[in-house]
């Protein structure tokens, strides 16, 4: 299989599933505008995301790492009435970039943004005793998951739904001998999730239009 079958069936997933969303065009036309990396979930992964915080009941969720809010998007519009969405994003640029996209969303009384490094806002979010979340998605710079696992643990209760994205690496995760911090920062999420008796985990490969990659999904319990 090459890039374009996987390019052509994520288009022919899209034009089946996924209503057309002159919103989420939006924001994806906005951050290129603003020069922002493409390195938003995919549709399809954004609808994902959308399903299962439904399928979780949500009412609160976490993200580390924003971007343009293109995630943020996708589960925020899966919050029941009263639900919160709270965004942690490092770059002061991605965020103005995030807000402007979550106010033509109409989610500004929905989702917070939070600027800085997340391990460094995140015990902020704690002492403001926002949590514990129903629904964490793990997304920002990869040799700090562990980091991110730790607090997405300690915002959580018994129940919550832990995502977290681009932990395959076109496989190369399965190189112990890795010295790149992304694939040591994979890894690190696989050997903690599952080694901690809290936690259910599985973890899917996937293909499509953002290449091979994969994300660990837990549940704590
Ligand atoms: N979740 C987004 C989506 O799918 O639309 C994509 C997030 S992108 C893969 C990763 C984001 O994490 C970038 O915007 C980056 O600036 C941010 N980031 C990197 N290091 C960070 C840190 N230490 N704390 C918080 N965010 C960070």
């Amino acid at each position: 299989m090459t890039n374009q079958t996987w390019n052509a069936v994520d288009n022919y997933i899209v034009a089946n599933l996924i209503a057309d969303d002159p919103v989420l065009d939006g924001v994806l036309a906005r951050n290129a505008e603003e020069g922002l990396p493409a390195i938003d979930v995919s549709p399809a992964q954004g609808k994902l995301l959308n399903l299962l915080v439904r399928m979780a009941g949500a009412k609160r969720v976490l993200e580390i790492g924003t971007l343009g809010a293109y995630s943020t998007i996708w589960m925020a519009r899966a919050l029941p009435a009263g639900g919160r969405a709270v965004t942690l994003e490092f770059s002061p640029h991605h965020a103005e970039v995030a807000r402007a996209n979550i106010e033509s969303a109409g989610l500004g009384d929905v989702i917070e943004v939070r600027v800085g490094a997340a391990l460094d806002t995140l015990p902020g979010l704690a002492a403001d005793g926002a949590g514990p979340f129903d629904f964490i998605f793990i997304d920002a710079d990869k040799p700090n998951n562990p980091g991110y696992i730790d607090w997405a643990l300690k915002l959580s209760r018994p129940g919550t739904v832990i995502v977290c994205d681009n932990v395959i690496r076109n496989g190369v995760v399965v190189d112990e001998g890795s010295t790149d911090a992304n694939v040591r920062g994979a890894r690190a999420a696989f050997e903690i999730l599952g080694r901690d008796p809290r936690v259910a985990a599985t973890s899917m490969q996937t293909v499509g239009s953002k290449g091979y990659d994969g994300f660990i999904l837990a549940v704590v319990g």
